[in-house]
């Protein structure tokens, strides 16, 4: 199965039902993500970003169509295989952060682990690193509220690691961030896929979508386009130990 991309659907279609009317999330998709892509998905709001990018994520299933995993037919797995894929494959990052208030980086990077019911030593071990990684090696005591928002999305980034996911999707990452600090989490993410970690981004920005590798752009729960292209490098020297920008 080598040669199984990492993502395979097809013809998905997602059919919400409100109040008698049909409406077409998703109207017949098809497409495949290798192992390292870095794709941003595209499109206005409503288009179906993030019905895909849920789908793609086993947090919701299709209506119809296939979607294979690393060719394992996801609509056969178990809603514990499910929960495992995602605990396991997949690392989620979203617009507006998930954070528990009150709670330190380090405490919120630990909560997926203690769900899995890691070992409190290698817990704690294991979301420092990730934080160092995300360059908050500094910063591990410090609540949400004394963080900046870039810093908050990089302990969010932090905790969708700690799981080694194969995949960071991430809707909207930068959608609660201005300009200069979204440059920054862009860095970041170019980062991890420099280190082979696949990443699929949802965003509605031009200038977001520059920096990944493949543009899908949907509309009205199609596909509209799938584009290659060199990618802009984020213009942030280092998002790594001891160079973030300070709070
Ligand atoms: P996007 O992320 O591109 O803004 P979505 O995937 O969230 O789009 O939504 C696509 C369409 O499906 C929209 O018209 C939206 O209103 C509808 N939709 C999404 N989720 C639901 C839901 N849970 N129930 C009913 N309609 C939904
Ligand atoms: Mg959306």
């Amino acid at each position: 199965m080598a040669s199984e991309p990492l993502v395979r659907v097809e013809d998905l279609v997602k059919i919400y039902r409100m109040g008698g009317q049909e409406l077409r999330a998703l109207d017949g998709v098809s497409l495949s993500i290798e192992l390292g892509d870095f794709v941003a998905i595209m499109g206005a709001s409503g288009s179906g970003k993030s019905t895909m990018m849920n789908v793609i994520g086993c947090l919701d299933r299709p209506t119809s169509g296939r979607y294979f995993l690393e060719g394992r037919d996801v609509a056969r797995m178990s809603v514990n295989q499910l929960a495992e894929v995602r605990n396991r494959q997949l690392g989620f990052v979203f617009q507006s952060f998930n954070l528990l208030a009150r709670t330190s980086a380090l405490e919120n990077v630990e909560l997926p682990m203690i769900y899995a019911g890691v070992p409190a030593r290698e817990r704690h071990a294991r979301a420092a690193e990730a934080l160092r990684r995300v360059g908050l090696g500094e910063r591990l005591d410090h609540t949400p509220a004394q963080l900046s928002g870039g810093q908050q999305q990089r302990v969010a980034i932090a905790r969708a690691l700690v799981g080694r996911p194969k995949v960071i999707l991430a809707d909207e990452p930068t959608g609660a961030l201005d300009s200069r600090t979204s440059v920054e989490v862009m860095a970041l993410l170019q980062e991890l896929g420099r280190e082979g970690i696949t990443i699929v981004l949802v965003t509605h920005e031009p200038d977001i979508a520059s920096y990944a590798s493949r543009v899908l752009t949907m509309r009205d729960g199609r596909l509209l386009s799938d584009v290659r292209q060199t990618p802009h490098v984020a213009a942030v020297t280092q998002v790594t130990e001891g160079a973030e920008a300070t709070a």
